[in-house]
């Protein structure tokens, strides 16, 4: 049996595990948390729970992939509650409406909010559905780097016609042909950040975004979003993968550019394939300790996506008017992207997401009180000052929740926890503290995230959020699938 190792058990590490096990693989995987699950993982302040990365789950089918390969029905194994309200947004003048699963119910709350903007936004899910069919799902379940994928006469066809797919407009002005007034157009604008970008940056395809979550639903998870990387490890484990935490990988072990096994404190463990889960820049860097080759230059070169502050909050009450997930609209968008990719630092007034859970799972919190995880776009690490963006940006979100709520919202935080910048990148290993890789904000970047194979070296895979096809839940366990896909077809050669 071929013995594969793989660097981390974020979810992406936990897919390929489950994927390459299946083809009947011997597989490893070193984690060096006590825990799988990376990013998404759990934190507990005095009774509160939090989960501490992602909140919100999209592409169902996707998680469906992944437990049925493992032999399980993802639906045995969690409780995914599909939200009929997906989102309560605070607009910047301080009307609210809910955007709810039924799309028919969305065009009427946005019908109230601008006159016509139902009709508009049908027309939009159209332009987006043409858009997803002509390109979407191959993007993101194709390894398009490699070259025999790309030559297929079909695949060409489709990149071609995806390609006359508005790729030179960005989100922002397509949006803006849609939809007449700018609050409308910046909660569309809102889905640039599902993947750490910038609205006005990134490509008008991005429009695949809302469709996926209008069509495909918005979904929380009743156990917690922790659950789903502790299940599918648990899934990984019954199915023979073995898994080593606490255990850092210190270095890939490479010999005339083929893969020789990995070093860990301890041990040096041979291996026919290692799929590196870890950043791509980390593990050129540090694991390959090749900081000046060609691709780690290169990945250098090119723009991290955002990062996120986030400020765990126990809340004393509970507040009815508020959804699992809710939108506080900043009143200067465009100022609040500079600030982010131009200025590297927190806007004045930032837009405020704030997630509840309790809402969902009641023994997410006391009785009567409410757990709210509170996330604000930040910029990449780049060693600011993070103490006094951390505390300006508190005191700008307290500001936006108090005056769009009418209440005094300090005086309701009973408990607290911080997630920075630095922290991300400390606990994680993902470079600049960034969310989901590199960011979307040219037309070219969905090529350039690192491809699944590397070409340097036989036998060296990459899966993750800075590897094809990016970050965010769905998508990292995809790059799992994909990279499992690739070790299987090449490993005969
Ligand atoms: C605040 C926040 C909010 C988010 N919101 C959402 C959301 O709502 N929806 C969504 O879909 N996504 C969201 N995301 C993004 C999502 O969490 C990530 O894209 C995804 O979880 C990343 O998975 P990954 O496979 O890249 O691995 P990561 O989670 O980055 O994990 C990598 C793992 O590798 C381990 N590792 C690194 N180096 C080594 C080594 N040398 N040896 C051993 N182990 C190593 C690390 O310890 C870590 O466990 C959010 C993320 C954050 C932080």
């Amino acid at each position: 049996m071929k013995k594969a190792a793989i660097i981390g058990a974020g979810l992406g590490g936990l897919s390929a595990s489950i994927y390459l096990k299946a083809k009947g693989w011997d597989v490893d995987v070193y984690e060096a948390q006590s825990f799988p699950g990376g990013k998404a993982a759990e934190e507990y302040f005095d009774g509160y729970r939090f989960d501490t990365g992602p909140s919100l789950v999209t592409m169902p089918w996707v998680f469906e992939d992944v437990f049925q390969t493992a032999g399980k029905d993802v639906h045995q194994e969690l409780t995914l509650v599909k939200l009929e309200e997906i989102c309560t947004y605070y607009l910047s003048d301080g009307r609210y409406l809910k955007a709810w699963a039924d799309t028919e119910e969305f065009g009427f709350e946005l019908e109230k909010i601008v006159p016509g903007s139902q009709n508009s936004f049908k027309k939009y899910l159209k332009e987006a559905e043409k858009v997803h069919s002509l390109g979407g799902n191959f993007f993101l379940t194709q390894a398009i780097h490699e070259i025999r994928n790309l030559i297929k006469p079909s695949v060409l066809l489709k990149l071609i016609r995806f390609a006359g797919i508005h790729p030179f407009s960005t989100l922002n002005k397509l949006n803006t042909k849609f939809f007449k007034d700018p609050r409308i157009v910046q909660l569309f604008n809102r889905y640039a950040t599902y993947n750490g970008s910038d609205p006005y940056q990134t490509p008008a395809t991005m429009i695949i975004i809302p469709f996926i979550e209008y069509i495909g639903g918005g979904y929380g998870i009743k156990e917690g979003i922790f659950e789903i990387p502790k299940k599918i490890h648990k899934a990984a484990e019954e199915l023979g993968v073995h898994f080593i935490f606490g255990q850092r990988v210190e270095k890939i072990n490479v010999q005339k550019k083929k893969i020789l096994g990995i070093n860990t404190a301890s041990n040096d463990i041979d291996y026919d394939v290692v799929i590196s889960n870890a950043d791509v820049l980390y593990t050129y860097d540090t694991l390959l300790n090749l900081p000046n080759s060609k691709e780690a230059k290169r990945y250098r070169k090119l723009e991290p996506s955002s990062s996120g502050i986030v400020f765990y909050w126990g809340i004393n009450r509970t507040f009815k008017e508020l959804s699992v997930n809710n939108i506080f609209f900043s009143s200067n968008y465009t100022a609040e992207f500079k600030a982010m990719f131009e200025d590297n630092i927190m806007a004045e007034e930032p837009t405020v997401y704030v997630n509840i859970t309790s809402k969902l799972t009641p023994t997410d919190a006391p009785k009567d009180c409410e757990n709210w995880f509170v996330l604000l776009n930040a910029p990449s690490n780049q060693n600011q000052d993070w103490d006094l963006l951390v505390s300006n940006a508190r005191n700008a979100a307290i500001n936006l929740l108090s005056k769009r709520l009418g209440t005094n919202i300090k005086s309701h935080i009973v408990t607290e926890g911080i997630l920075t910048p630095p922290e991300i990148e400390k606990r994680t290993g993902s470079k600049y503290g960034s969310l989901y890789g590199i960011s979307s904000n040219s037309v070219t970047s969905a090529f350039m995230r690192h491809r699944n194979r590397s070409k340097r070296i036989k036998g060296l895979y990459f899966c993750g959020g800075s590897a094809h096809p990016g970050g965010g839940m769905p998508l990292v366990l995809l790059s799992g699938k994909i990279c499992a896909n690739l070790v299987e077809k090449y490993s005969g050669e």
